[in-house]
């Protein structure tokens, strides 16, 4: 059955699709980095069937979503690195990994049994009105089935199909379009899980030098996998040219192409546009996709981040 398509600008549908999430039940809702495919964070039965209907391995813990910095502080244990954080960055595409606060009830699978929790105060306000309606933590990963293309339009969740999903609450194209900068603020130094919209730079602006990842710290991160993010298409990075048989994903007129990320060569107008584009382009009977070269600075190393994936 086809999930039913409602503006996430009405709340009579957010009632509904707050009640679905309360009784257990899953909605998918826009926010500004994808769309996710959300469920009662508490609620084990709720979050079982998140990594059901993803088709995602146990071992990958899902972010919870909050509407305000106090309910993320009673689900979180704050570090100064936290707090400084959050007063900069939230709402916005950033997700916190805490220490677990002891005797909150999250769910068990939520973190994939870890003592942390990742937590994050989505920056769209009528995400958020949503998430104060339901007043528990929303888990929600990308509302995909896992290891695909995030989905940055209803159509792209619509396309998902999942058996069962009854509401998609559409709030249009992602803003952002990327996945939201992960930070680990547990330790004494902060530690960058995942690159996003909210750049090094900027988080280092606020707390001093971090610590980044690469990609063998699997047990600390669990969702970096090296291959995520894939369209059914093999992709071919760093292309100068188009080989015969590839369609291609230009960036600033490189390649001289009608489908640019970005013809004027923004990297966030890039992000925006990344999944978009890599949804259109993976159609049936295209081999490889050929994407331009995209600079590796301020979200750029995000899109590279994901593009690699992708790639791998
Ligand atoms: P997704 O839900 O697909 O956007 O992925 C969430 C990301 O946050 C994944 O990379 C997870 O591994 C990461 N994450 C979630 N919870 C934790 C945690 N407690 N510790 C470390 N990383 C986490
Ligand atoms: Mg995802």
């Amino acid at each position: 059955m086809n999930a039913r398509v409602y503006s996430i600008k009405d709340p009579i549908a957010r009632a509904e699709a707050g009640r679905v999430i309360l009784s257990g039940g899953l909605v998918a809702f826009a926010t500004e980095t994808v769309y996710g495919l959300g469920g009662d964070a508490t609620n084990e039965t709720a979050v079982a069937k998140i990594f059901a209907y993803k088709a995602r391995p146990l071992y990958n813990p899902l972010i919870s979503h909050v509407h305000d910095v106090r309910s993320a502080f009673a689900i979180g244990q704050a570090t100064s690195a936290a707090l400084a954080m959050a007063d900069v960055f939230w709402p916005g595409p950033l997700t916190l990994v805490m220490k677990l606060m002891d005797g909150f009830p999250l769910a068990c699978l939520t973190s994939a049994n870890m003592s942390t929790v990742a937590i994050r105060i989505p920056g769209d306000p009528t995400t958020r009105a949503l998430l104060s309606e339901i007043g528990r933590p929303v888990a929600a990963p990308s509302a995909n089935r896992s290891g695909r293309l995030s989905p940055t339009t209803a159509d792209h969740v619509v396309a998902e199909d999942f058996d069962g999903l009854k509401i998609i609450l559409d709030g249009g194209c992602c803003a952002i379009g990327v996945e939201s900068t992960v930070l680990d603020v547990s330790g004494a130094i902060p530690r960058l899980l995942r690159p996003g919209a909210i750049t090094q730079e900027q988080i280092e602006a606020v707390v001093g030098p971090i610590e980044l990842t690469n990609n063998n710290v699997g047990l600390l991160s669990p969702g970096m996998l090296a291959s995520h993010y894939a369209p059914i298409a093999s992709l071919r990075l760093n292309a100068t040219e188009l080989w015969d048989g590839e369609v291609g994903l230009d960036f600033a007129g490189q390649l001289g192409l009608a489908v640019d990320l970005s013809a004027l060569g923004d990297l966030l107008e890039a992000a925006s546009n990344l999944f978009a584009y890599l949804h259109a382009l993976d159609s049936p009977g295209i081999k490889t996709i050929a994407v331009a070269p995209i600079p590796r600075t301020g979200v750029g190393i995000a899109i590279n981040d994901r593009l690699q994936r992708a790639a791998a």
